[in-house]
């Protein structure tokens, strides 16, 4: 009879990681600023994931706007590479 909180159990394994864990990932991500493994886990989700791609596609065009902005204090191979990276991702 005593008090057991069962409510309170959450602890099954959730290898996906909500859209929520995602979109607080997704600047990290777009810097490279994530571990291998959770890189790979934020890719599995964009790769099922319309919303969160979306999303993904915004905060690229929102850095880029910003790069603009900045262009002057940005080094020249990585506004290449953000360049790059934006091209490849609409052809996509
Ligand atoms: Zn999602």
């Amino acid at each position: 009879m005593g008090p057991i909180a069962r409510d309170a159990v959450d602890e099954h394994p959730a290898p996906r990681l909500t859209c929520r864990e995602v979109v607080e990932l997704l600047s990290d991500y777009l810097e490279d600023g994530l571990p291998v493994g959770e890189r790979a886990r934020v890719e599995a989700h964009l790769a099922t994931c319309q919303d969160c791609l979306a999303y993904l596609a915004q905060l690229r065009t929102t850095i880029g706007a910003l790069g603009r902005l900045r262009e002057q204090d940005v080094p020249r191979p990585m506004l290449a590479r953000l360049t790059d990276a934006f091209r490849g991702w609409r052809g996509a």
